[in-house]
């Protein structure tokens, strides 16, 4: 069953890591154009069904608890059987309180994600980002009914003592939440910290991921997929659908979709995609690629490749690249086990080097 994701075009402020498309310090007017032309993209695909939702961007959690409403009305008019399966919005913990906490439950969302990145105000002023209260956010959450709270980390972050990685790994398991997720910080050109000349840390990140992978695995953690760890059975399976090579519709501008081979994404412009829809028209594509079948294998196997789980070895996506496969497994950079293969556990976080086989 495919999943939907609504990219919500706004920040308060723009971090100074950012490359999402967002617009920052837009005002309700603005947000409520957007929701109008939302519904009108979403006209364009009424058959369509999905078992789960992500509501991301962006900061959904700017909109205020009417436009939530509206927005979880709209997400929930195509949920497979009434109800999606898992329901996800991501958090700014700046940007919630109890009232959008409660229309977020009221709306059928099951499960939020919460960009903590870390508790040290250095880092988070490296990051050029909005201190928050992620405490105070998740507390909100709970007792707004929420089960499932998933908390963001950043790691690699230019002069991130190891101390600062100790401290924001326990903030995080002091509140208990359900997932886990580890990202190290990307710098782009074009945003503010690509052009202040600061450089990513690759051996930092690398160091501080083995570091939260271990204590996260004694915490009763599994890492799932290369940055992602959950409690038992609460695993992102939006995300597992997208790993694993699903359909997936994507409204809004910015928003990615797939479909059988077929994948597109909307222009990240904002006023583009509010005229287009407003004309009555769809919105402009940014890029639209049929994907042959050796592209459609070679992805599904990069993909794949990264949860802990592997791909069937019987399956035939693995038929065009049957000689590099065979060749990984005898050099030991893929393992076969119980009839699947994988990326050896103590390799998983080095795993571009076997992934760009499958390009
Ligand atoms: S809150 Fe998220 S989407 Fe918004 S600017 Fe910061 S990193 Fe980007």
């Amino acid at each position: 069953m495919p999943g939907l994701y609504v990219h919500v075009p706004f920040c308060r402020s723009k971090c100074g890591y950012c490359d999402f498309y967002s617009v920052p310090g837009a005002g309700e007017a603005a947000m409520d154009r957007w929701l109008s032309a939302l519904e009108a993209e979403a006209g364009f695909y009424t058959g369509f069904r999905a078992d789960t939702l992500f509501i991301g961007g962006g900061t959904p959690s700017v909109l205020s608890p009417d436009q939530l409403r509206r927005l979880l009305d709209l997400a929930g008019s195509f949920a497979a059987g009434g109800s999606f399966a898992e329901a996800t919005m991501e958090i700014n913990p700046g940007t919630l309180d109890a009232e959008k906490a409660a229309a977020m439950a009221a709306g059928g969302l099951n499960r939020a994600s919460l960009g903590m990145q870390s508790d040290s105000p250095g880092v988070l002023g490296t990051l050029r980002r909005e201190p928050g209260d992620f405490r105070g956010a998740f507390r909100t959450l709970r007792g707004a009914g929420f089960a499932n709270i998933s908390l963001d980390l950043m790691t690699g972050v230019p002069s991130q003592a190891e101390e600062e990685v100790r401290s924001a790994l326990a903030a995080a398991l002091a509140l208990r939440p359900e997932h886990v997720s580890v990202y190290p910080l990307e710098i782009h050109d074009g945003t503010p910290l690509g052009s202040a000349g600061l450089a990513e840390d690759p051996d930092g990140a690398e160091t501080a991921w083995r570091l939260i992978s271990a204590e996260l695995d004694k915490a009763g953690y599994a890492r799932y997929e290369v940055s992602n760890f959950a409690l038992p059975g609460r695993e992102c399976r939006h995300n597992l659908n997208y790993w694993r090579g699903g359909d997936y519709l994507g409204l809004g501008p910015a928003a990615a979709s797939h479909f059988s081979g077929l994948r597109y994404a909307t222009e990240p412009d904002l006023e583009k995609y509010c005229a287009a829809l407003e004309a009555g028209r769809q919105p402009p594509r940014a890029s639209l690629e049929v994907l042959s079948e050796r592209q459609r294998a070679g992805e599904r196997i990069m993909l794949g490749l990264r949860l802990k789980e592997g791909i069937e070895a019987s399956d035939p996506i693995f038929i065009e690249f049957k000689a590099g496969l065979g060749e990984l497994l005898a050099a030991g950079k893929l393992e076969l086990e119980e009839g699947r293969v994988r990326i050896p556990a103590k390799d998983l976080y080095v795993s571009n080097s076997v992934l760009s086989r499958f390009v």
